[in-house]
């Protein structure tokens, strides 16, 4: 096992929060009881802010990354072996605990998932917490009640921020289930991409972004936000009688300029999504059910590997929105 190895270090320099490539080794890490060798991580909106300054990290010095997939090496706790594949998602880490960007990193053993056997450590990572988040959404949604209407009259279920990282996934594992989807982007370039994943039609996120009447024509069954401020007031507002709308993302901002119509006069809800602090039985749940129901073929087509040395340049990309899909982080390359 290597003496030293890199990571990505966010340390305080002159009052702020500064992350760079810094040598660590084992002595270096949490006195956590699973040690576990890490292949993969990825890049989140939070790590493109934890990366270029912004404060996510609670307490320094803090290694980034909020995800991991590796391979258990030690283990204090007899329900976890060496060898085992597992991811970690939230929990803090890269806020109050050290993260994925780096090879080696101890953790808490009730922090581990057991990657379903059909997907690679790669493919985990291709999942990662933005695509976890996307199935808790789903689970929400259908765990209220959202069924799947074969009726030509039927309305689809929208998906904002739909070429991001949580939205492709949603796309692909609401088509999956027989949904009629339709994906909001402000990037008619990925009409197609999305398309293949499985939305039957593209609108501009436009559409969404202006504010609309309280109660707006009915044109969703459900929606899955990632996006929020005006968005997704006005998705609320367009959500059919009864109909549901998870929430779980700020890319367009941390508002919610809604009104109160739609819940108490449609009998709209509205499904707060937390996955960082969720349930391990609920994690599990929904780590079961994206090895079931993700079809592998989309989550590759989403998919794209870049080196760990490259993670400053694709930082600033993801909080730009310039980043398609999914980006997972080789932390060995
Ligand atoms: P990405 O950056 O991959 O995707 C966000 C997408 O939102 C972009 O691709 C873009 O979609 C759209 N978008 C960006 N800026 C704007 C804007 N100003 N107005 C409208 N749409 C915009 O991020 P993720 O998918 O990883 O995360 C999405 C959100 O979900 C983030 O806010 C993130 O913090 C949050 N999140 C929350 C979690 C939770 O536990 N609740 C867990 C994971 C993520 P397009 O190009 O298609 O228009």
């Amino acid at each position: 096992m290597s003496d030293s190895f890199r990571a990505v270090l966010i340390e305080d320099v002159d009052g702020k929060p500064k992350a760079g490539f810094k040598q660590l080794s084992l002595a270096d890490l949490p006195k956590h009881d699973v040690l576990v060798e890490i292949a993969y991580s990825t890049v989140n909106y939070k790590d493109g802010l934890a990366l270029t300054g912004g404060r996510i990290a609670r307490k320094l010095p803090m290694v980034a990354g909020i995800d991991l997939a590796g391979t258990v090496v030690e283990s204090s706790d007899p329900e976890w072996k060496p060898g085992d594949r597992v991811v970690v998602n939230g929990y803090g880490l890269s806020e109050t605990q050290w993260g994925g960007y780096s090879r080696f990193q101890r953790l808490k053993s009730e922090w581990l998932v057991r990657i379903p056997d059909n997907f690679s450590l790669s493919q985990a990572m291709a999942v990662g917490t933005a695509g976890y988040t996307a199935m808790l959404c789903v689970m929400a949604l259908e765990d209220a009640g959202l069924v799947k209407d074969d009726r030509a009259e039927a309305l689809p279920v929208l998906v904002t921020g739909a070429a991001g990282g949580v939205g492709s996934v949603a796309v692909s594992l609401l088509a999956a289930r027989g949904f009629k989807v339709v994906a909001a982007t402000g990037r008619p370039d990925t009409h197609a991409y999305l398309k293949g994943l499985g939305a039957s039609a593209c609108i501009d996120r436009a559409e969404l972004s202006e504010k609309g009447p309280a109660l707006g024509k009915e044109r969703w069954a459900a929606v899955i936000d990632s996006v929020g401020g005006q968005t997704l007031a006005t998705a609320i507002g367009q959500t059919q009688y009864g109909g549901w709308v998870a929430a779980c993302g700020m890319a367009g901002g941390n508002d919610m300029p809604a009104s109160v119509f739609p819940f108490i006069l449609r009998n709209v809800s509205l499904l707060g999504i937390d996955s960082v602090m969720a349930p391990s039985h609920r994690r599990r749940r929904a780590w079961w059910q994206l090895g079931k129901g993700l079809p592998l073929d989309k989550l590759d087509a989403m998919t794209e590997v870049q080196p760990l040395s490259a993670i400053f340049e694709l930082a600033p990309a993801i909080l730009a929105g310039k980043i398609r899909g999914r980006m997972v982080i080789d932390v060995n390359a």
